[in-house]
């Protein structure tokens, strides 16, 4: 099954319209409780979605492809309407956007990790003994000192162990290897340079490994570096410019703001709760076409594998669905950007709940929002890339194709 790549929708796209408002519960999908049978979302009480599917039309979602697991940074970058394999946003990319650093086209972001090594230079501890985040704080600061010619450097703490490197310059490249061996008793994994182009930024990562290791070798604990997920970010497209439509996101942590900030959406204040959430909805309400609302407590509680809990947070999401609704927007697009089943605790391939309301939708027979209930609906399964273009097209926002 094709998704949709975005180029007829492109040509065809218009810029006036009805409102569109995609809401989206992270990791919204679940599976069967073994003794009940019901998926988390089947056994929430929902009356919100409950009215909502009756008044829609409904399916399921596959977000990359049949059997493929998705990290949420190319879950979104497809709801948002691009291919996320030809978009695909590296590691090291999605950790600086995730902690709000202004990327720029070009830039090279590695994930970074303390460690500790012996006196032969053997790795001990991959995670530095999970040195404080003050600590981390602390020695970022003095890397971020470290200067290359012709380069300029940025260092940043994450948590504890993690911090995140961003190289910006002329002829630096991704998709190099990752240092850290994955295990103790071996020194870090050398750099290597696969082909020309690569060489620069191997050699720019060295220095800066080389003068990391002179202001580190004093420390206990955190007297070395690993790599991982070095990456170059080339900016995707603007979905303004390629959709006509202003666009604007509100979510409350900094990894999904960052993935939206990519595609040149808007982004307004962080929310902190709920009812924030629904304040900047409505504060942004009339200056955007599109806007993207982010919920994340079905995905958290998910990946703790708490199936009440997951009950719990989606309860809790059905109650910001009315609130949304009650807005009124002309397209409603309610959905997951995959599932996060308890049962697994962690993301999963298993298809995803998905309800369109808009007034030009073919309503269909269902009543009950749940996985198997939406998937005897209208939509059928279909792939995460066709969302975008049929929200555009229940808008009335799409052209006719050809004469
Ligand atoms: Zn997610």
């Amino acid at each position: 099954m094709r998704g949709n790549s975005g180029r007829v929708v492109e040509g065809i796209a218009e810029e006036s319209g009805g409102k569109m408002v995609l809401l989206v519960a992270d990791g919204l999908g679940g599976l069967p409780h073994p003794e009940t049978g019901l998926t988390e979302g089947e056994a929430a009480d929902t009356p919100n979605l409950d009215a909502l599917v009756t008044a829609g039309v409904n399916g399921l979602h596959i977000p990359i492809e049949r059997g493929v697991t998705p990290g949420s940074g190319p879950a979104h970058i497809a709801l948002f309407g691009y291919d996320p394999v030809r978009y695909e946003i590296g590691r090291g990319v999605l950790e600086a956007l995730g902690i709000d650093f202004d990327l720029r086209d070009g830039d090279v972001a590695v994930r970074m990790n303390f460690a500790t090594v012996d006196g032969e230079g053997r790795i001990t501890d991959r995670r530095a003994g999970r040195i404080p985040t003050e600590k981390c704080v602390e020695l970022a600061e003095k890397l971020n000192e470290i200067k290359l010619p012709g380069l300029e450097l940025f260092v940043r703490p994450v948590k504890e162990h993690r911090a995140v490197l961003v190289f910006r310059g002329p002829g630096l490249v991704g998709g190099l290897n990752d240092t850290d061996p994955q295990e103790t008793g071996v020194p870090p994994v050398p750099l290597r340079a696969e082909d020309k182009g690569q060489e620069k930024t191997v050699e720019a990562l060295n220095a800066f490994l080389g003068a990391a290791r002179e202001i580190l070798k004093d420390e206990p604990r955190a007297n070395a570096l690993t790599m991982r997920g070095i990456a170059s970010l080339s900016k995707p497209p603007s979905f303004p410019t390629r959709f006509k439509a202003g666009a604007a996101a509100i979510a409350s942590y900094p990894m999904y703001r960052g993935v939206a900030r990519l595609v040149g959406m808007d982004v307004p204040a962080q929310a902190k709760d709920t009812d924030e959430l629904v304040g900047l909805l409505s504060d942004n309400f009339d200056a955007y076409d599109f806007l993207f609302v982010h919920f994340k407590k079905t995905d958290s509680t998910g990946e703790d594998g708490d199936y009440e809990a997951k009950v719990a947070a989606t309860e809790e999401f059905d109650r910001l669905v009315g609130r949304v609704v009650a807005m009124e927007p002309d397209v409603l697009v309610v959905t997951g950007d995959h599932s996060t089943p308890s049962a697994l605790a962690s993301h999963s391939w298993h298809p995803v709940p998905i309800t369109i309301r808009a007034g030009s939708a073919r309503v269909d027979a269902v009543r009950r929002f749940g996985e198997s209930h939406m998937l005897s609906g209208g939509l059928g399964i279909i792939k995460a890339t066709d969302i975008l273009p049929l929200m555009l097209a229940h808008a009335g926002r799409l052209a006719k194709f050809g004469a």
